[in-house]
């Protein structure tokens, strides 16, 4: 008997799967708010029931340890999710809008009604989260979705796929496994939004396919994003929220991760004492055997960043790290000052573990490098002088802003509405983190420790 063939997931697969989850959406099957409400519940007792599963794939695809594992992807899943069970009610009621005299004495109001068919394609660089969190969403507004998980997390994609068709409705939420092929066969079709995490690059793509239907988009791309660092502050605590935002954060591949520190001359040389002290406490002399560290996602990306720090005018301004392995696909915390602005690692996205340091003579210099570049995701400045801060808020333009930390804001969205869930919890615990960041790295493990024993008990 000759083996079965996989069938190949093609423009025809992509069009009968998109005419059948019409289907589903034409028929009303996904607008009450029951069905949403079974949905989430069914994404919830997934989570619950399948966390080991979930953090063991996380581990086979980037090496995530398990606490970051736990904190980053499968609490925040399912904190999303317990915000959309709670809030859905709410959500669905229509809202008053105001009428004029001319129109007198009628009344109006704001329904929100689903759009359709939705398309969510993710990344590797939070697989779990950055798929559920959509789809999370979709199925809340009451939209029929396929989610296209990214190839390079190949085992939470093939955990997806098996476990959203065990706990959800499969007659309205699909998953399509695939890279390239697949994902232009599903961007053929005609969807009713499309919600893409990842690079630019595709980001275009994606955006001239939709384009050919008016699809709308939500587009959630990369860029670079600056640290600048003034001598004005306490230097420990400040290389520590550094270090926590890029390498304890998914070793540098995260989105608003700090892409490179701009500070002046001749405060350069004490941050990078401090630099190299602090990353020893974190991550031990041998920083790739560290346990606390992920690995590169793979050998592509592997090559890609080596590529970066071979470059000439690159590899001989390595003054931290610069050590890997290949087979482990590690790279150690690497620190660089002043690379050429025209080289590819101040040009492109590093989305890994280098960090170029730029020493400038004053610190509003900092305000023409950043702007010179693509507007970035996030931009972090560390400074006790309220005029610099005033200014740094003023001058640059960026999706999120922080000063005297790194990442956090992420934390300060989700808690916007404040409810009692795992991620305001997790935004405390940040907050805590940064505070005890003033204290010494005992007692921060100690604290690390005992978080998952504390939520158990919740
Ligand atoms: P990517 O663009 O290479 O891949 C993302 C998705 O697009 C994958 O599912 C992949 O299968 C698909 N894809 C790849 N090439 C394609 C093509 N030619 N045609 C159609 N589809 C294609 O991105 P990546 O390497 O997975 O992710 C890294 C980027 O994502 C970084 O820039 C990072 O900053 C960004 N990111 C952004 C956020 C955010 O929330 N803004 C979060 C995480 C990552």
């Amino acid at each position: 008997m000759p083996d079965e063939k996989k069938k190949v997931f093609d423009v025809e697969s992509a069009a009968s799967l998109v005419k059948e989850l019409r289907g589903s959406f034409n028929a009303g099957k996904t607008k009450s708010y029951e069905w949403r409400i079974a949905q989430l519940k069914g994404i919830e007792k997934m989570i619950d029931e399948r966390e080991k599963d979930i953090i063991e794939a996380l581990h086979e695809d980037l090496s995530k340890p398990e606490l970051e594992a736990f904190v980053s992807e499968v609490s925040m899943s399912k904190g999303a999710c317990k915000l959309a069970l709670k809030e859905l009610g709410h959500w669905m009621k229509p809202e008053k809008a105001k009428t004029s005299m001319t129109t007198y004495p009628s009344s109006a109001e704001i329904v929100s009604e689903p759009l359709g068919v939705v398309l969510v394609i993710s990344t590797w660089n939070y697989p779990f989260l950055l798929s559920i969190d959509p789809v999370i969403g979709a199925i809340a507004a009451g939209n029929a979705v396929v989610l296209k998980p990214s190839e390079i997390a190949p085992a939470i994609s093939t955990l997806l796929s098996k476990l959203l068709e065990e706990y959800l409705d499969n007659s309205s939420i699909r998953v399509v496994e695939g890279a390239v092929a697949e994902t232009t066969a599903l961007l053929e079709q005609k969807w009713d939004k499309i919600f893409y995490t990842g690079s630019p690059r595709v980001g275009r793509i994606v955006m001239a396919a939709a384009a050919k239907h008016l699809t709308p988009v939500t587009l959630e791309l990369g860029g670079k994003c600056p640290v600048v660092v003034d001598s004005n502050v306490n230097l420990q605590v400040a290389v520590r929220r550094i270090i926590a935002g890029k390498w304890a954060c998914n070793n540098g591949q995260a989105c608003i991760a700090p892409d490179y520190v701009i500070t002046t001359k001749d405060f350069a040389p004490k941050l990078i004492d401090v630099l190299r002290h602090e990353l020893e406490e974190f991550f031990g002399k041998n920083p790739i055997e560290s346990e606390d560290m992920s690995r590169i996602v793979s050998v592509q990306h592997f090559k890609r960043l080596t590529r970066l720090l071979d470059e000439d005018e690159v590899s001989d301004k390595i003054i931290i790290g610069g050590q890997r392995d290949e087979n482990q696909l590690k790279i150690a915390p690497t620190i660089l000052v002043d690379v050429p602005e025209d080289t590819e690692i101040m040009k492109e996205e590093i989305f890994g573990p280098l960090l170029p340091i730029l020493t400038v003579e004053n610190l509003e210099e900092s305000f023409d490098v950043i702007n010179s570049k693509s507007k970035p995701l996030a931009a972090y400045l560390f400074s006790e002088n309220k005029q610099l801060q005033k200014d740094f808020v003023n001058n640059i333009s960026s999706g999120g802003m922080l000063i005297n930390d790194t990442i956090l804001h992420v934390m300060t969205i989700l808690s916007l509405k404040f409810t009692w869930n795992i991620p305001h919890i997790f935004s405390l615990y940040m907050k805590l983190m940064s505070i005890l960041a003033y204290i010494n790295l005992g007692t921060l493990l100690c604290i690390h420790r005992y978080l998952p024993a504390f939520m158990d008990t919740l």
